[in-house]
């Protein structure tokens, strides 16, 4: 009937369900967790089922309830064994009820499920369990019970533990005939809305009479016609065990929807029913009752959540925690109380009218008696909040009832009875009550509770249980989370001792061994997963394994041969594992010090030395796969070891710039690692590793050594350490030799020069030529300026410094040649040399970048004159050169001219323009010119050769002008000028061709010029060939 109207709001318990998510993989091999501190086991949340932990835990600590279902025995209900059989009768709904209160009582888990037993309901989804709600559920619950329990002992338990009669009666007014008719429940169902609480519902159900009367008769069966009559009803019979429903979910009819009443309901701890009842001639204890249950909803009416306050009435959880809580707060929490009864008005006056035997009080003697029992004035205390008494009465009918003449009042019949039931139980029980009025204070000394009366109240929350206290139920009267459902049992009910504080009392055997069983079995799995989870694995390093070199310890076979693997509790102390190190090394003789060991880039290291054998191994920290060193605690191998921190040996890479293409193309370092101890002075580093005045350079963007940002380390950081400076395992340091240090600029602390392009030329001395001497080799990039290299190397070579201002560096071919000299103020790019190329180094001074190095031969027979040498200016004319040529060879005269050497080294085209400069006619450094003999043309005449050509018939002239050619010193240009002088069909003429001699002849002249030149020579040839 209430649909989804209890569903549950899950948002309440997601984090515990993320939890149990999130571990449930390693939580499957794990069991489960144990009870805590409260010693009781709650119940796991199965998805929405909180409504029937709720009841089930109810039921459990209803110890009438569980014993009576403890006594059915296999006898009569079969054995679960058994279920799978078709012909066995098993009654698995109480079979498994029983089985899960055996847990609940006595496995030591934090939490039992109910899956075993929402599956003999019938109920295997989610679905089917989220459809009820918990008053349908314990309907529902019990009434599965007693169809399973039909033909067996317990086939009554329901009907003999909860089962009462509520009878109603009609009375006819006329004939006094009384109409009865009986219903019997199993729990009550109490209205919520418009009423203070259990008591006024209780009055109003069946105290109060309801007539038929005016309009609205009763039709009387005896009398035959309609009739004034009463109707009530009355308790006929009450059950050892109360259950009370709240109607606090109701339907708004205005607004068509369902809300919570959330209003304020109180209900006592203990409870007379008397006045509800038919029968009331009995002992007072026959109708006295006591809260032990309250199933509390939180939420609204569209969802919530369930959990459930319950008696602990034997005493089977550890109450004790709230115990010392309890006798601190004991005292000021009377008071409290005590302050807040005197602050209502209501429970004050209520007190008064009680205590008076008369029943009705004047109203002018009201104030009196107030002052008299309570000491507290009216007008003083409460006018100002509460206004005049009399006011105060009159707004309260429900309660204070006048004289008719309205001078005297007393208590309405409805009050005075609740009070006295109230009264009753406390004399009864000798306990006051929550809403007691508590003005006999000073005559009877309030004990609140004996807590050894059994009154600890746990607040069972699915898989949580907590202590509360016994006035934490007041919370529950009103709000969004208040009380649902009650449970009160008989006061009579009685407890034997032996049922106190046992668990085990009144379970059947077989189900005790089966508990035993289980929780023998969870202890063996927790030892098992405890030692699992607190085993480590130790790698004990031997010193006799071991040798220290290169700044660290090194097995001296293979890792695995110097290493023994022990296991060992956690929790266990350094004297156990001192223990089984001795009992592992039989043989061991003399001090054994463990020493906790880190493999390090360099090798082992050791630190700390494990002391102190009363101390944990969890406790100094050792963790799964720790390195122990077992060794005497000074020396291995006769060597001292340093151990700690401040002694880490550090692998640093050591890179030096490499040769010429030492270790391949594009390899600019040579790299090697070294390793020093993190507390090595950066000075003591320094003269290991550039002993003659090198500098060290620190890649200050990690270990990829690509990067540029080389950093010097500077003469102030020499007292620093490895460490203090940042060097670690994998820092890489850059080595400069003396001779390196141009490219770096100290200054800025920074590397200039661009690392890779740093490279080598070398230099060889040509100074002296006695004796062969090696090459030096000169650090330099391409933009190192030559006379820098010039100098290095002369250093380099150990010559006299003073060289430096007449020599000059000079390429050497590779078939030995000296080349050119190269400017001093050119770079290496300039000098278009290439790297790991040699330069000789020569005397003379090296010419500038204005000046021409030349050099030059006399005639074209390169063997004849020796190839000579000179250094002129590029602006100097080419007569200017040619002097100074002819004068450095020792020729004079002005019958010279210089020509450029061509193609096949020889004389080649002549530099006619004799003022022109070296520069205008692109001569370059290096060029070699030839002193020609013989006049240049003056200016504006050409030089024209003549040829001419001998008759020779029956040659092709092809073959004859080839040879010729060939045979001919002079070039194609003089061909091509005769030729451009005469016809074509000149040139086919068989006949051998002469050279004649040139013709000077004007630039300007004209061809008939020419021809008359020509002629005239002619003549001359004829008259040479006569004379010839
Ligand atoms: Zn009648």
């Amino acid at each position: 009937m209430f649909g989804d109207l209890f569903e549950e709001d899950f948002s309440f318990i997601s984090n515990n369900h993320c939890g149990k998510g999130k571990k449930s993989k390693p939580r499957d091999s794990e069991p489960p967790a144990p009870r805590d501190f409260t010693n009781l086991s709650g119940i796991k949340n199965q998805g929405g089922t909180c409504y029937l932990n709720s009841l089930l835990q109810t039921l459990l600590f209803t110890p009438e309830f569980r014993e009576a279902l403890f006594s059915l025995g296999p006898e009569e209900l079969g054995t679960l064994d058994d279920s799978s059989k078709p012909d066995a009768k098993v009654r698995i709904i109480p079979l498994q009820l029983q089985r899960l209160f055996a847990q609940l009582l006595l496995l030591d888990q934090q939490a039992a499920s109910t899956t075993d037993l929402t599956e003999s309901f019938g109920w295997n989804s989610h679905e089917e369990m989220r459809q009820h709600d918990v008053q349908e559920l314990n309907r529902i619950l019990f009434s599965a019970l007693e169809t399973s329990l039909v033909g067996t002992s317990g086939h009554d338990l329901i009907n003999r533990l909860y089962h009462g009669i509520v009878v109603n009666q009609i009375v006819c007014k006329e004939c006094k005939n009384v109409s009865e008719r009986q219903e019997d429940f199993l729990d009550l169902t109490v209205a919520v809305k418009g009423v203070a609480g259990l008591e006024e519902a209780l009055w109003n159900m069946y105290v109060e009479e309801e007539y038929f009367e005016n309009e609205n008769l009763y039709r009387c069966g005896a009398c035959d016609k309609l009739v004034e009559a009463s109707k009530s009803a009355k308790l006929r019979k009450l059950p050892p065990f109360l259950t009370i429903s709240l109607l606090r979910f109701n339907f708004d009819f205005e607004k068509c929807e369902r809300y919570k009443e959330t209003s304020c309901y109180t209900f006592p701890i203990q409870i007379n029913l008397r006045p509800f009842c038919e029968q009331t001639e009995m002992d007072d204890s026959e109708y006295m009752y006591e809260l032990f249950s309250v199933i509390i909803h939180k939420g609204g009416c569209y969802g919530g959540h369930y959990h459930v306050y319950i008696r602990d009435v034997d005493e089977l959880g550890n109450w004790q925690l709230q115990e010392e809580d309890r006798l601190i707060e004991d005292k000021p929490l009377r008071e409290t109380e005590n302050a807040e009864e005197i602050e209502n008005p209501l429970a004050v006056l209520k007190g008064i009218f009680s205590e008076e035997e008369s029943k009705q009080i004047p109203v002018d003697q009201l104030g009196q008696r107030l002052l008299e029992k309570k000491g507290v004035s009216w007008n003083k205390k409460y006018r100002k909040q509460y206004g005049a008494l009399r006011k105060y009465l009159q707004n309260h009918p429900q309660i204070f009832h006048f004289s008719p003449d309205e001078n005297k009042v007393g208590l309405k019949e409805k009050q005075k009875l609740l009070f006295m039931s109230d009264s009753q139980g406390q004399d009864l029980q000798s306990r006051p009550q929550k809403n007691d009025v508590q003005w006999k204070a000073e005559k009877k000394p309030t004990r609140l509770r004996d807590s050894s009366a059994g009154h600890h109240w746990f607040d069972l929350n699915d898989s949580k249980v907590q202590p509360i206290k016994e006035k934490d139920i007041e919370k529950q009267f009103q709000g969004k989370e208040s009380a649902y459902m009650l449970f009160y049992r008989k006061s009579q009910l009685k407890r034997p001792p032996e049922a106190r504080g046992n668990p085990r009392y009144q379970i059947p055997e077989h189900l005790l061994n089966e508990m035993n069983a289980a929780n023998t079995e969870l202890q063996k799995k927790r030892v098992e997963c405890d030692s699992a989870n607190n085993g480590i694995d130790l790698h004990l390093h031997l010193s006799s394994c071991y040798k220290f070199h290169n700044g660290a310890l090194h097995p001296s076979l293979t890792w695995k041969e110097s290493v023994v693997d022990l296991t060992i509790d956690r929790r266990k102390t350094l004297g156990d594992l001192r223990q089984s190190v001795f009992q592992m090394l039989e043989s061991w003789e003399g001090d054994m010090i463990l020493s906790i060991a880190k493999p390090l880039p360099a090798g082992l290291h050791l630190y700390q030395i494990l002391d102190g054998d009363e101390l944990t191994l969890d406790g100094v920290g050792l963790a799964d796969g720790t390195d122990i060193f077992v060794w005497n605690g000074k020396e291995v191998g006769g060597t001292k070891v340093m151990t700690g921190p401040d002694h880490e040996p550090v692998v640093v890479n050591v890179l030096r710039l490499a040769e010429y293409n030492e270790g391949g193309k594009g390899q600019h370092f040579t790299e090697s690692q070294h390793v020093f101890s993190c507390s090595t002075k950066l000075g003591d580093l320094h003269r290991a590793l550039a002993p003659s005045g090198g500098i060290i350079l620190k890649n200050s963007s990690g270990p990829d050594k690509e990067a540029k940002n080389w950093e010097v380390f500077r003469e102030e950081d020499m007292k620093e350490t490895v460490k203090s400076v940042g060097l670690t395992d994998g820092c890489s340091v850059l080595i400069l030799d003396s001779h390196d240090q141009s490219f770096v600029n100290v200054s800025s602390g920074n590397l200039t020069a661009f690392t890779y392009d740093i490279s080598w030329l070398q230099v060889k001395n040509f100074c002296r030529t006695e004796d062969e001497e090696k090459p030096v080799k000169i650090t330099a990039t391409i933009e190192t300026v030559m006379s820098d290299i010039k100098r290095k190397a002369i250093r380099e070579l150990q010559l006299e410094e003073e060289l430096a201002n007449d020599s000059c560096l000079r390429p050497v071919s590779r078939n030995g040649k000296l080349l050119s000299p190269v400017p001093e103020d050119y770079t290496v790019k300039e000098a278009e040399l290439k790297m790991g190329s040699l330069l000789g180094l020569c005397h003379g001074k090296a010419p500038t970048s204005t000046q021409l190095f030349l050099y030059f031969i006399v005639g074209s027979d390169q063997n004849a004159s020796p190839e000579m040498e000179i250094v002129v200016e590029e602006t100097a004319s080419v007569k200017e050169c040619l002097n100074l040529m002819l004068e450095k060879s020792g020729l004079s005269g002005d019958n010279w001219h210089l020509r450029r050497i061509d193609w096949c080294y020889e004389a080649g085209e002549a530099l006619s323009q004799e003022n022109a400069t070296l520069k205008e006619l692109n001569v370059c450094r290096g060029d070699t010119l030839v002193i020609t003999e013989g006049k240049l043309p003056p200016k504006g005449f050409l030089k024209i050769p003549i040829w001419w050509f001998k008759s020779s018939s029956h040659r092709k002239h092809g073959e004859n002008a080839e040879d010729k050619v060939n045979g001919l010193t002079y070039k194609v240009e003089a061909l091509q000028v005769s030729s451009a002088g005469d016809s074509p069909e000149y040139i086919h003429t068989d006949m051998d061709l002469c050279y004649a001699g040139s013709i000077e002849i004007a630039g300007e002249a004209s061809l008939e010029d020419l021809k008359m030149q020509y002629v005239l020579i002619w003549h001359l040839l004829i008259c040479h060939v006569q004379w010839f």
